[in-house]
């Protein structure tokens, strides 16, 4: 763990061990914190924040940068630790590897634009300045199916505003985050400022940040079931809160799309990550008339998508994270075959040589989903494409909206009256028009409803490791 600076030990002495989930292999180990170290990564930020909160923006923002141009540099090392860690597809690490460089550069940037205002008074003899200052300690909880842009998207805003900072991984992904902060380090972040605490079991963790009077900022990336209840700890004890959660995403084809297009674009979006992101799409609703059209293309895109261990050329899909996982995405699909729908590719776990070691299921297309299906509203989390066909256009928005979460949308149209109809109607916070990569550092990501509270990304993301606070002044 980093602790004020220094690798440290947990201070029981225990460890526990990171699995290769492609192979199972035993690829190293880590200390297993518990509260005790949580404080004390606590007591280091606290301790650091006075003066890291009063450096200049500039020297923040070199700090990022140098942090950026390391990640660059280390990038290809930093995609195989990911691959073997997390399993994806070695070209999708270095791509993820990409986009968290994106957020060192893009709030190296935004550290210099944290400014003020003067706001009129009704009274002659006064003004008001309106100022923003960093929060305080930062407390961040991230996930294994980004291992490294979910920290970097946490830990540059953070850092630009003048925060500082601990953060827990998941557990199941350690590795890629003592990389992360190998990078800080090397690049002089000063003691105590990023600190790291791992742990197998996150509860301990997630009680120090949630009631330590200390930490004044609570960011989770994870399960809604999860956030919900550290949000709510947090919340009752006042601390700030931003929550990226779960998300059941709506797919769209309109009525005037062109469905071979949109069924290239949902059979490479479906599958990225082996659908093990929040924004991938659960519900695809296909216009009758296209049916055909895109279930057939869909067909053929998704028998050629090749699963495996992530380091073989041509694999398209790795494994899944754990042996649950798997359980519940073949939970999904049996429970939507038995009532109704078909598996027109895959259906089925993939368990013989070479992926009897890992954590396998076949890419699979569905079609004939319904709503009395677990698929159809449960998060799957799983390289599992579901298809619903749809009568009446009218419906439609109703029915992509018929969920309990709100992270991204996509829609599929050649007409911009549909598609402005849609963006305004889609109770979604992420919406992708005929695009299926909505996301960048420079926009707002997060959603409504159970999907989460507050934004990342984007000036929007460093806002929320900022309060506001004024003065008046009379003359
Ligand atoms: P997932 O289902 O994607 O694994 P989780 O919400 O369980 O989602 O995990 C996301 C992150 O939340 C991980 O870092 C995990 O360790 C952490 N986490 C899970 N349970 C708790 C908890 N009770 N307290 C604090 N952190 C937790």
């Amino acid at each position: 763990m980093f602790i004020d600076g220094k690798w440290v030990d947990a201070r029981s002495g225990r460890t526990f061990d990171v699995t290769d989930p492609a192979t199972g292999e035993v690829i190293g180990s880590v200390p297993d914190g518990d509260a005790d170290d949580a404080h004390a990564a606590v007591t280091a930020a606290d301790a650091a924040f006075g003066s890291w909160s009063t450096t200049t923006a500039h020297e923040r923002a070199d700090l990022l940068y140098r942090t950026w141009e390391l990640l660059r540099s280390r990038s290809e090392e930093l995609a195989r630790l990911m691959t073997r860690e997390q399993g994806k597809p070695l070209k999708a690490s270095t791509a993820e590897v990409a986009y968290a460089g994106e957020f060192l550069r893009f709030y190296a940037e935004e550290a210099t634009r944290v400014t003020g205002e003067w706001r009129p008074s009704a009274r002659a003899d006064q003004r008001f300045l309106v100022l923003r200052q960093p929060v305080g300690v930062a407390a961040m909880i991230t996930p294994w199916n980004y291992p490294i842009s979910m920290l970097t998207r946490k830990m540059a805003p953070a850092l630009a505003a003048g925060c500082t900072l601990v953060l827990k991984p998941a557990e199941s992904t350690p590795l890629c985050a003592k990389a992360v902060f190998e990078l800080f380090e090397e690049a002089g972040v000063p003691a105590g400022v990023v600190n790291l605490v791992t742990a197998e079991q996150p509860a301990p963790i997630g009680d120090v940040f949630t009631s330590d009077r200390r930490v004044r900022k609570l960011t989770f990336t994870g399960s809604t079931e999860v956030g919900r209840r550290l949000a709510g700890r947090a919340t009752s004890n006042l601390k700030r809160v931003s929550v990226e959660l779960g998300g059941h995403a709506p797919f769209i084809v309109f009525p005037d799309a062109d469905p071979v297009r949109a069924a290239k674009g949902a059979a490479a979006l479906k599958f990225l990550n082996a659908g093990q992101a929040c924004i991938s799409p659960n519900r695809l609703y296909v216009s009758k008339e296209h049916e055909d059209a895109f279930l057939g293309t869909m067909v053929e895109r998704v028998s050629r998508i090749r699963a495996g261990n992530g380091f073989d050329d041509g694999v398209g899909v790795g494994p899944l994270v754990n042996e649950a996982a798997v359980a519940k995405v073949a939970d999904h699909v049996d429970d939507a075959v038995r009532k109704g729908a078909d598996a027109l590719v895959g259906g089925h776990r993939l368990v013989d040589e070479p992926y009897d070691r890992g954590h396998f299921y076949a890419p699979t297309l569905l079609s004939g989903v319904r709503d009395d299906m677990k698929i159809h509203h449960e998060e799957t989390f799983g390289p599992v494409a579901p298809v619903i066909t749809y009568d009446d256009v009218h419906d439609v928005i109703g029915l992509a909206n018929d969920t309990d979460y709100g992270l991204a949308a996509y829609v599929y149209t050649n007409d911009l009256g549909t598609a402005f109809r849609a963006l305004e109607g889609l109770r979604f916070g992420i919406i992708g028009v005929n695009d299926v990569n909505p996301t960048s550092a420079s926009v707002p990501f997060g959603g409504m409803q159970d999907s989460g509270i507050g934004r990342e990304g984007s000036h929007d993301g460093i806002s929320e490791y900022l309060e506001t606070k004024v003065a008046a002044f009379a003359l």
